[in-house]
């Protein structure tokens, strides 16, 4: 019920509730009581008196037809679609999906709402209805699980990237695999791995991206963003968003297949949020400090400490600001 009246919301033209209700089969109560969910949720649904209520245009739902038609069609052919308004992660969907996916290649899975979204380490990602982006994407790889290193950190900058290409400056990229907006967490990446890690395995990269979110979260105990707080004149409409990363996501991997994260480190430290600045790492119990340098070939963290350099890999790796 609440994506049949998103979709009447979202032509542009505002509805009554009334007519809502008519078009859906439901009483105009049952229409008043969807909306007012969806507004508790915090979803932005404009209401003008006398006129009856719409969702910005942008703020339309994810719809595969118009994705599709976003991107070229070698890149359409090569994946199988799945739309879903609601599961628990879009990666655990995947991973519960994988070995058909092996067979048949590329596989994504979007969803509308996440009711168990994972960040690492099993923290948990706040996916409010219909505002954001929760997209995995499963990507077979034949040659075993090191031919992935620095895989999320491409998925950071392709993201970076799409962003900048729709309008919004100052994103910034946060090693190992977060998005920053104005120094505020906007998007994070978590890629998981199944199948034989030393032959043929499947790559299944998760992002989470806040578009139109704007309501506090209480799952999120550090500072956030999203597109729409950040009053940037971009692109917020997600089915976009989502055909872009997603093309030239597919276009960056040819580069990745055949040489590795390595052609990509002068564009990733180009966006590196702390390059030159001293941070903390902490790994468990360990905690370390020191200059963060850029990231290598592989994709590790350069830190420049007391006792020299050294490469941190990703994992279980958390890095913050020294302050
Ligand atoms: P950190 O961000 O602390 O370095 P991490 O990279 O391991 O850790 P992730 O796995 O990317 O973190 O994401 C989980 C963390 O992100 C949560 O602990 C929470 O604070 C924050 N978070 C959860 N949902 C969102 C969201 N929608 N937007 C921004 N941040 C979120």
């Amino acid at each position: 019920m609440l994506a049949a009246l998103l979709k009447m919301m979202s032509d542009g033209q505002f509805h009554s509730g009334e007519e809502l209700g008519r078009a859906l089969g439901v009483s105009r109560a049952a229409v008043w009581k969807a909306l007012k969910r969806l507004e508790d949720g915090g979803y932005p649904i404009q209401r003008v008196r006398g006129r009856g209520y719409r969702v910005p245009p942008e703020a339309s739902l994810l719809d595969l037809d118009v994705i599709r038609a976003h991107l070229a069609p070698a890149a359409d052919a090569t994946i199988r679609w799945q739309l879903l308004d609601s599961v628990d992660s879009t990666n655990i969907e995947l991973m519960r999906s994988v070995g058909a996916v092996a067979e048949s290649g590329i596989k994504v899975c979007l969803a509308e709402q996440q009711s168990a979204g994972k960040g690492r380490r099993g923290r948990q990602w706040a996916s409010p209805y219909a505002q954001n982006i929760y997209l995995s994407i499963a990507l077979p790889f034949s040659e075993g699980a090191q031919k992935l290193e620095g895989l999320s950190l491409l998925v950071g900058l392709v993201l970076v990237e799409t962003l900048e290409g729709g309008g919004f400056s100052g994103c910034t990229l946060k090693w190992p695999n977060d998005v920053l907006l104005d120094g505020r967490k906007l998007a994070g990446i978590l890629v998981e791995i199944a199948g034989d890690l030393t032959s043929e395995c499947v790559a299944i990269v998760g992002i989470g991206v806040n578009v139109l979110m704007e309501r506090p979260e209480d799952a999120i105990e550090q500072p956030w963003t999203s597109l729409l707080l950040s009053r940037q004149a971009g692109v917020l409409d997600r089915n976009l968003l989502v055909a872009r990363f997603i093309q030239r996501l597919l276009d960056s991997l040819e580069v990745f297949r055949q040489e590795g994260f390595s052609p990509f480190v002068p564009a990733w430290q180009r966006r590196h949020g702390w390059q030159g600045l001293q941070v903390v790492v902490e790994a468990g119990t360990t905690r370390q400090q020191g200059r963060a340098l850029g990231v290598d070939a592989r994709g590790a963290l350069r830190l420049e400490t007391d006792s020299g350099e050294v490469s941190l890999h990703g994992g279980e790796v958390s890095l913050r600001l020294e302050r």
